[in-house]
């Protein structure tokens, strides 16, 4: 088992009273006698929900994020330079569409080597709100606070809070664009992932795992296991969140979703789609910020970071 947290930190503080090296040292020795793999691997910075919701709130105030919108661009710009700014590589992938649109995937990354992870969120908005029990609103576009906004949320906070030279070896980020036009004339689901997953077709190198995050943003949280995602990916994901002692995620199947996991999967990518789709704002103008807690965002985003770190060490001892 490693404990590469407190090594580092040990360095850092050699000019430090020796009592506290000494605290620091019995302490990774409990971490070891426990045999905690968790607990030392676990991330030096915590997530913080309410951090990640105000970037849901930010989200918000640029307007529903519709392709080809104001918003939509400033939303991308946004992106770049706060993933930037966290010290993340960054690249805007773009993909010219049939219907005279553009799709902008923001690619983030970090690290090489095994694993490679990628974690992805759609950030776009559907352009209509047509689940809206007033007709009148139907043809207004989304909010989104939920749909699209949590889970850029999930993904920003982490892209802060990671340590740099622990976790998983290589690490991306990916903010996909275009998820969520399906049934409108000229569209489709999932476009943005199936545009990024075009790139691991045949026989490239592949990512270990691809992570969906989508919709978890609900105050009323409640995230089954999803019927199209990889059975023992999930089952890491949902036993990590129970050591947690996460009780927003449910440890038994319920929906099946075509969504941004499936391009991956069909690409041999063992993937997962972690989604909450028992909403009822889904698709209507009442996707808006009170639908959306800070605990919500913090069940969903400490799990993965403690998941990450974990599969980071586990990779290290072998
Ligand atoms: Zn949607």
């Amino acid at each position: 088992m490693s404990c590469e947290h407190g090594r580092l930190r040990k360095k850092n503080v050699l000019g430090a009273p020796v009592r506290f090296l000494a605290r620091l040292a019995i302490g990774c020795l409990l971490f070891a006698q426990s045999g905690c793999l968790s607990a030392c691997a676990a991330p030096p910075q915590q997530f913080d929900g309410s951090r990640a919701l105000k970037d849901v709130e930010a989200q918000l105030a640029f307007g529903p994020r519709t392709l080809g919108s104001p918003a939509h661009a400033r939303m991308v710009d946004w992106l770049s330079a706060g993933l930037k700014q966290a010290g993340w590589d960054v690249e805007v992938q773009e993909t010219p569409l049939e219907n005279g649109f553009t799709l902008c995937n923001v690619v983030a990354s970090r690290g090489a080597g095994r694993p490679w992870i990628l974690l992805g969120a759609h950030y776009d908005s559907r352009f209509v709100a047509d689940q809206d029990p007033d007709p009148a609103r139907r043809s207004q576009p989304v909010p989104g606070a939920n749909d699209g906004a949590s889970g850029v949320a999930v993904l920003l906070e982490l892209a802060r809070i990671l340590p740099q030279h622990s976790g998983p070896g290589r690490l991306w980020l990916v903010f996909l664009d275009a998820e969520d036009n399906g049934r409108l004339p000229g569209w489709d689901w999932i476009m943005g992932s199936r545009a990024l997953a075009a790139g691991f077709a045949g026989d490239v190198e592949k990512p270990d795992a691809a992570i969906i995050v989508d919709m978890i943003g609900d105050a009323d949280l409640n995230i089954y296991l999803e019927r199209n995602s990889d059975p023992d990916l999930s089952a890491e994901i949902w036993a990590q969140a129970a050591e947690l002692g996460y009780d927003q995620w449910i440890n038994q199947p319920k929906f099946q979703m075509l969504d941004d996991h499936l391009p991956f999967r069909e690409a041999g990518i063992p993937a997962v789609d972690i989604i909450d789709f028992d909403y009822p704002a889904w698709h209507t103008s009442a996707d808006t910020l009170d639908k959306v807690s800070a605990e919500s965002l913090q069940a969903v985003g400490d799990t993965l970071a403690h998941w990450l770190a974990a599969r980071g060490a586990a990779a290290k001892e072998k």
